[in-house]
């Protein structure tokens, strides 16, 4: 009977040990590879453009992940178990220090007034080594804080203890710049706008899809750059994918905006020519 007990302990632990945390582990492990190895890993840029002026005035930094047996894995299905494992500050510090490499290279060739954005994990963000994380990678690459913009989202400002406030305070002194993005789907209320230093909102993509034909994502986007601009602060669009949605997006004064329509994510070689083409350098 003892037998018979134990081997249906073994059939129960067995069907526990179900197919997402053996596949979490796996990648947890995995990641660890990448992370040490190196070229897995690659950080790919997508154009944020001036509406207005019709001009590349920034790029995001998106990771890809080209697994060597998986193939491309996305980054949604990593993050999070990057951020659990701990292994997101590596991952977070080895984006940031690409992204600041690749900015440093673009201002060589006389892109002079190009931001960065590099998406930052809620747990990296309320890391305590942050902030002089930041510091050190922005001296080494020699780049200005000011050309540099790190996207948050609204859970990462969930409880504004003493310590979420002052990393914010001192981002902002160093004249860093806050997006928030995904703005709209978060669990926070819009009591944080008035009381943190941000200088950008990210219209989450999935009010951006449907317009300019939905009802309800057009008064949402339009109530958002009107939020914004009274409030002070920079809009951008995110998940642009068609001309019927830019011209929505330019009707309603939204400042930048970002998707598929003007660029998909690209590899730097790619966005450098992209780059050059739609030429953001000054003549003086
Ligand atoms: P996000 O920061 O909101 O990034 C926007 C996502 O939308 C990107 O997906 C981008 O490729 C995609 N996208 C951009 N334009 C369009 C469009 O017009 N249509 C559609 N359908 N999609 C568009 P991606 O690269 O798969 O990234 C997904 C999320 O993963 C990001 O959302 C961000 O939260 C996270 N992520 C990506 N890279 C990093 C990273 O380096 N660090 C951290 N912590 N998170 C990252
Ligand atoms: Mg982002
Ligand atoms: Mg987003
Ligand atoms: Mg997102």
């Amino acid at each position: 009977a003892a037998k018979e007990k134990g081997r249906n302990m073994y059939l129960f632990y067995n069907s526990e040990m179900n197919e997402t945390l053996v596949n979490k582990l796996k990648i947890e492990n995995d990641l660890r590879k990448a992370l040490s190895l190196g070229n897995q890993l690659q950080l790919y840029f997508q154009p944020q453009l001036d509406i207005c002026k019709n001009q590349i005035v920034g790029l995001e930094a998106l990771i890809r992940w080209f697994h060597p047996e998986k193939g491309y894995i996305p980054p949604l299905d990593f993050i999070q178990v990057a951020e659990d494992s701990g292994l997101i500050i590596q991952l977070s510090d080895w984006v940031l220090k690409e992204a600041c490499a690749q900015l440093r290279k673009w201002q060589n060739q006389g892109h002079t007034n190009l931001r960065v954005s590099v998406n930052i994990a809620t747990k990296h963000f309320q890391h305590p080594g942050f902030v002089s994380d930041v510091t050190k990678i922005l001296a080494e690459a020699q780049v200005s804080p000011t050309m540099l913009e790190l996207e948050i989202t609204e859970n990462s400002l969930l409880d504004s203890t003493k310590s979420t406030i002052d990393t914010l305070k001192e981002i902002y002194d160093l004249g860093i710049k806050i997006a928030i993005d995904d703005f709209g789907t978060g669990y926070s209320s819009l009591s944080y706008l008035k009381k943190f230093p941000i200088s950008t909102l990210k219209i989450d993509q999935t009010f951006v899809y449907e317009l300019p034909e939905n009802n309800g994502d057009r008064a949402i986007v339009s109530s958002i750059i009107n939020l914004a601009h009274n409030l002070g602060l920079r809009v951008i669009a995110e998940g642009v994918e068609n001309k019927e949605a830019l011209h929505y997006l330019q009707q309603e004064n939204c400042d930048e905006m970002q998707g598929y329509y003007f660029s998909r994510p690209l590899p730097a070689e790619d966005a450098t020519a992209l780059l050059e083409k739609h030429s953001t350098k000054t003549c003086l």
